[in-house]
């Protein structure tokens, strides 16, 4: 039986995505190998975030041409933007550029991978499944193997995206944005806590616009709902009594709505942890990413999550030296960074990405060494935030889901998504915990078990 070995790149999305994509493997009847020398296929979920992402995946190509067992190569995930094989006639852009590249498959037409193969290798034993809708893509089980244990799941409530900010290629990677059905996320998670789940994270591209895109006000999937499709979705799961947290990334500061900001305060499944996006401090910046907000309306929407969960621990995403970007606006982001309070935040530079928008009808002429300063600015100031926030911390007792424990040290996280170190010489995996916090080093707190 042919072996297939998947490496994922990027997101949660896309770790999320290979759990369904091993499902869907084994039903075509290949065997799952972690070593890279005896897989028959390599498929390889890419990310295409930065230039450095996709220079990974190029880099993996060396690697691969360098196997003796001559592997069926398939791309897929944010790079690609045709499915295809090498024998397609209209084939990926990926293909002269990647010559060991047999197929290349967008993900939400993973049921058109058993065709695409049999193009490679007609001679391949491989299973007949049906071929499904993108609907039914997502209705694969996961096999949820991205975490240690089975108590944390990844589960996918849509895909794609509408909002199209001028720097981003998903929206032409991923599609527009489509919801799943209210009732097959329930089932799932239904599923996932009898089997011992205890925290689950929703993820979608922007994932509180869950039910508000085109196509489901076309499709009228969600009518006659008392509340948002989105906060109607988090009513449901607090009913799951074993369930013990929620958690969602990442939301759109567009769609957080009065109601998700009351449904996070109350309800018992809701941890006081929010990462939402800024990407820049300045209104003309923003403007010109299209992210369709200003930063007095973030700093709205902070101040109500604040006001009504004092608790709250916040993070966000930045980016410095997007097209265009002056001393002025560089410094408007810093300092609303530094009155905001980001207590954690992935800050990147911009990086230039064919095919979006800014690509095209931008100027990418920020100079490499003023990205990296503002880059470096910026970051100082984060540690800084992130010291000062888990100094909070100390002498109060908070709960970890331990995720990991090696040697007896247990890691895991407590309600605020911060990092918990303790000692313990009983299992512990996969359990909840009360640790009081007894200090802190760069980025971890420490503790000891009550
Ligand atoms: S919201 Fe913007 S950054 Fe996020 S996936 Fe959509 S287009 Fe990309």
């Amino acid at each position: 039986m042919p072996k297939y070995q998947i490496l994922t790149y990027g997101c949660q999305m896309n770790y999320s995505d290979s759990e369904r994509m091993e499902t869907y493997m084994e039903a075509l009847g290949f065997d799952k190998t972690n070593d890279i020398q005896d897989a028959d296929i390599i498929l390889l979920n890419t990310c295409s975030i930065k230039q450095k992402a996709e220079d990974k995946v190029l880099g993996k190509m060396r690697e691969i041409r360098r196997l003796k067992k001559d592997p069926i190569v398939i791309i897929t995930g944010c790079m690609v933007r045709e499915s295809s094989s090498r024998y397609s006639e209209k084939r990926d852009p990926l293909f002269p550029r990647v010559k060991e590249l047999d197929v290349a498959l967008r993900t939400e037409e993973l049921p058109k991978l058993a065709e695409l193969l049999r193009e490679i290798s007609p001679e391949m034993e491989i299973e007949d499944i049906e071929e499904e809708s993108l609907e039914d893509y997502l209705k694969i089980d996961a096999t949820h193997s991205s975490h240690n244990s089975k108590t944390q799941a990844l589960l996918p409530i849509s895909n794609g995206c509408d909002k199209f900010c001028t720097y981003c290629i998903v929206p032409y990677a991923r599609g527009r944005e489509k919801s799943r059905k209210l009732e097959d996320i329930l089932e799932e998670a239904k599923k996932l806590v009898e089997n011992g789940c205890l925290e689950i994270t929703l993820i979608g591209q922007t994932v509180n616009s869950y039910g508000l895109s085109n196509y489901d006000k076309e499709h009228k999937t969600f009518e006659n709902l008392e509340s948002e499709p989105f906060v109607h979705l988090l009513e449901e799961l607090d009913k799951l009594e074993a369930l013990q947290r929620v958690r969602f990334t990442s939301p759109h500061p567009k769609d957080m709505s009065d109601q998700l900001i009351d449904a996070m305060a109350s309800l018992r499944t809701q941890m006081p942890y929010l990462h939402l996006p800024l990407q820049a401090g300045d209104n003309d910046v923003l403007k010109r990413m299209n992210r369709p907000y200003t930063i007095e309306k973030f700093e709205e929407v902070v101040k109500k999550l604040r006001d009504r969960i004092p608790e709250i621990s916040i993070s966000t995403d930045i980016i410095v030296g997007f097209c265009g970007e002056t001393e002025e606006e560089y410094q408007n982001t810093y300092d609303r960074f530094k009155s905001l309070g980001f207590e954690h935040a992935y800050i990147a530079q911009y990086s230039d990405r064919k095919g979006t928008t800014a690509n095209r009808f931008m100027k990418d002429d920020i100079p490499t060494e003023t990205k990296r300063e503002r880059w470096d600015k910026l970051n100082e100031l984060l540690k800084v935030h992130s010291k000062d926030a888990l100094e909070r911390f100390i002498g109060k007792t908070v709960n970890v889901l331990v995720e990991d424990q090696s040697d007896d040290l247990c890691t895991g996280r407590c309600e605020n998504f911060k990092t918990v170190q303790f000692q313990a010489k009983k299992p512990l995996l996969g359990k909840i915990v009360q640790v009081r916090i007894t200090g802190k080093v760069p980025w971890v707190l420490k503790g000891e078990m009550v």
